[in-house]
């Protein structure tokens, strides 16, 4: 047995330490980078994008687990049977930057006192600069007997939130036949904040469609105490919700399922008040939070909620001034959204860049995130907004309606964006089209 002296994580303290230990049964290996992108996604392949067009190969390191990249904005289409799962995915070898090193692993500690990040093969892995994209993660096991719904084709319980369960969301709506149809919103930060309500507006319209709405009481029950953040787009909801006999029900959190008994519990959130109701279709969004390698094993560089904690505006780590966040990880009070994503890559690209070449942070966020708010198969609201939850709109006119252009916009012209703009590095956000068109205003 060889006793050589390496780096290996104290899981206690979520920090790399050195000590001597046995290396007999460990694949431990040391890589080095000047950037490391931790998460290729929406947000690290945009910045990894940038990077490697300025610095060349060399100079990126990705470490990102998965095959495949998701278009997970799609989801939402592929539930009301608008599009297929394989019109939402690319390899993820495809993808990233062709310049960039790809380390197929995943992290499972952070300890950016040393710049230096652990694998789940064991690996270490050193940085000068590091960008953190990991995205946040689906705790469907965290409502009792919903992974066990989920699991079962019958059950009428669905989620379009996972590529594993999105395909059995509009075959849910083809088997119905009655009942309460009831859509839920966590108790938890949550992507794309507007997705628990669009896949309820889509199936009402479907059951219309189909001369089927008749059958049907639509719940949307969600644990916030607003239908939507930002009140120029809220008050165009409730008229919609209004208008279509859809029931609305403020701070209820969906705490258990039984799909043998097609029954589901609520708490309401500030009475603590339990109610059991029957469902004929369940569309459940799970809790979800970031990835454990963060919220247990990486020390101060996130907040009490498991999210990385940096300046706003800049996107710079608050504690390590060689770390930035990207997306949905990040603990910016912007809404969680691809969208978002888009206006901050150029501020984490041009901010990290500054900091590579020893000035101050440059660029600054302003919060923007939009959100299309599919409303049928029709209409859709396009939401966009700032962090002062401001309408930040694009187009010169009322965005708070619903409308047939929005809804093509939605279907037709944003995976190409995404595919062909962000993940290239060539997207930033709709700021220039705005200026440009404020001369209609
Ligand atoms: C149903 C649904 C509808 C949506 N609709 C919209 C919409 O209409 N408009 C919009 O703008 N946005 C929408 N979004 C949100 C949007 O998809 C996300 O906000 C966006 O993808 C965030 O990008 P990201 O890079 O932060 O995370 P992601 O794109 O989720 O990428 C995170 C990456 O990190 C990797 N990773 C995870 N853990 C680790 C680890 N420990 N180590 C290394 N890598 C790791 C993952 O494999 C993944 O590739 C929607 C999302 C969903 C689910």
């Amino acid at each position: 047995m060889n006793s050589l002296k390496c780096l290996t994580i104290s899981r206690q303290h979520g920090l790399l330490i050195t000590r001597n230990f046995s290396t007999s049964n460990l694949n431990l290996a040391n890589h080095k980078c000047k950037v490391l992108i931790v998460g290729g996604g929406g947000g690290g392949t945009a910045v990894g994008a940038k990077l490697c067009f300025k610095y060349g190969a060399g100079s990126v390191m990705f470490l990102e687990p998965s095959d495949r990249h998701y278009y997970q904005p799609m989801f939402t289409l592929i539930g009301g049977g608008m599009k297929k799962l394989e019109n939402s995915y690319k390899s993820m070898k495809s993808v990233l930057p062709s310049k960039a090193e790809w380390k197929k692993d995943r992290a499972v500690a952070f300890d950016p006192k040393s710049n230096r990040v652990e694998t789940e093969k064991g690996d270490i892995i050193e940085y000068d600069y590091m960008v953190v994209s990991t995205g946040i993660e689906l705790n469907y096991h965290k409502i009792p007997g919903l992974v066990d719904a989920l699991e079962n084709p019958n059950s009428q319980v669905v989620s379009n939130y996972s590529p594993k369960y999105v395909t059995n969301v509009f075959k849910a709506f083809e088997k119905f036949n009655g009942g309460n149809a009831i859509f839920t919103f966590p108790a938890s930060p949550v992507k794309c904040p507007g997705a628990p309500q669009k896949i309820c507006y889509i199936f009402e319209h479907y059951l219309r469609k189909n001369h089927k709405r008749n059958d049907a009481k639509v719940y949307y029950n969600t644990a916030l105490p607003v239908i939507f953040g930002v009140k120029h787009y809220a008050d165009s909801l409730w008229l919609v919700v209004k208008n279509r006999d859809i029931n609305v029900n403020l701070s209820t959190n969906l705490i258990e399922v039984n799909s043998e008994a097609k029954k589901a519990t609520f708490e309401n959130i500030v009475t603590k008040e339990r109610t059991t109701t029957d469902f004929g279709l369940l569309h459940a969004v799970p809790p979800m939070s970031t990835p454990s390698a963060l919220r247990e094993h990486s020390g101060d560089l996130v907040n009490e909620l498991g999210f990385v904690e940096v300046h706003k505006h800049t996107m710079q780590s608050v504690r390590y001034p060689n770390v930035f966040a990207i997306g949905d990880c990040a603990n910016s009070p912007n809404s969680k959204t691809a969208a978002a994503v888009a206006g901050q890559c150029h501020v984490v690209y041009r901010n990290l860049v500054d900091v590579m070449e020893g000035k101050k942070p440059s660029k600054s966020y302003d919060g923007y995130a939009s959100c299309p708010l599919v409303t049928g198969y029709n209409t859709c609201i396009l939401a966009e907004f700032d962090y002062n939850l401001q309408p930040l709109e694009t187009f010169p006119f009322d965005q708070s309606k619903e409308r047939l252009s929005m809804l093509i916009a939605k279907k037709d012209f944003m995976a190409p964006l995404y595919w062909y703009g962000l993940a290239n590095g060539l997207w930033n956000g709709p700021g220039f089209i705005r200026k440009a068109l404020n001369i209609f205003r």
